[in-house]
């Protein structure tokens, strides 16, 4: 089937930071979409997110031939390659320059061809999927509290508060070897996918989240109306949130 992607992006600082530390880009000839939020302080943060949506692309572009069926078995492989030599090439940036120690940032792209899409992240940026009025995460945060929860050492409630909140487990730039997470997905045609940072999830709780999206309305007010509603629940990081939508592609009929 010939599904046709749509999509909006929105960026916010939020209502307490100073710096916006998120990025997010799409590169749609490719079918390519991707959100980083980048962390080692203000300055290297945004330069380390900045870097990854910058990057992606092209190293996309040489592992993956413009078109290419994701089908088959090797798609995923090769996107794990593809994010672990974008965390190398960061890692080894920051190895240069002594005030970049730290520098890092998360990752979540998703590849879209035909009715495919392949989903790769490091860190806590999120993706999710909207489908027959049901909000799916697509993703596991690569997070302490993740590992905390999983182990069955912490509950939800104590996760809130827990000194542990915020810490990554694996992200772009991280030191061993990076560990993306891919998944190829079957799209139909409706389906809206939702790659955000955690300054949305952080903010508002899936319930919250798909209230909004099952309102009717078109991408960019979508994306909007998220931003404004994690900010009216306090703002308390950038916010970054990017939707795909995929529709069935209109054919030339012959006469
Ligand atoms: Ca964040």
């Amino acid at each position: 089937m010939k599904l046709t992607v749509q999509y909006a992006g929105l960026t916010d600082l939020g209502r307490v930071r100073r710096t916006n530390e998120d990025n997010w880009t799409a590169d749609p000839e490719q079918g390519l979409f991707i959100v980083a939020d980048g962390m080692g302080g203000e300055f290297a943060g945004a330069l380390a997110s900045k870097a990854v949506v910058a990057t992606l692309p092209e190293l996309v572009r040489k592992c993956f031939v413009t078109k290419e069926c994701l089908a088959n078995g090797r798609a995923r492989r090769r996107m794990t390659n593809v994010i672990g030599t974008l965390s190398t090439q960061l890692r080894r940036q920051t190895q240069n320059e002594p005030g970049l120690a730290g520098m890092g940032s998360t990752v979540v792209c998703a590849l879209v061809r035909g009715s495919k899409a392949l989903v790769a992240h490091m860190g806590d940026s999120r993706a999710y999927r909207l489908r027959a009025g049901q909000l799916k995460q697509l993703t596991k945060d690569h997070t302490l509290i993740q590992v905390l929860l999983h182990s069955g050492e912490i509950t939800r409630e104590e996760a809130a508060t827990h000194p542990a909140l915020g810490r990554l487990t694996r992200s772009v730039g991280m030191a061993g070897e990076p560990l993306p997470q891919t998944r190829l997905l079957e799209l139909s045609p409706g389906d809206l996918l939702m790659l955000c940072t955690d300054g949305l999830t952080g903010m508002l709780s899936d319930d919250q989240i798909l209230s909004i999206l099952k309102e009717p309305a078109p991408l960019a007010k979508q994306c909007r109306r998220l931003v404004d509603a994690a900010n009216g629940a306090g703002g308390k990081d950038n916010i970054t949130v990017l939707l795909l939508s995929s529709c069935r592609r209109k054919t030339k009929t012959r006469r």
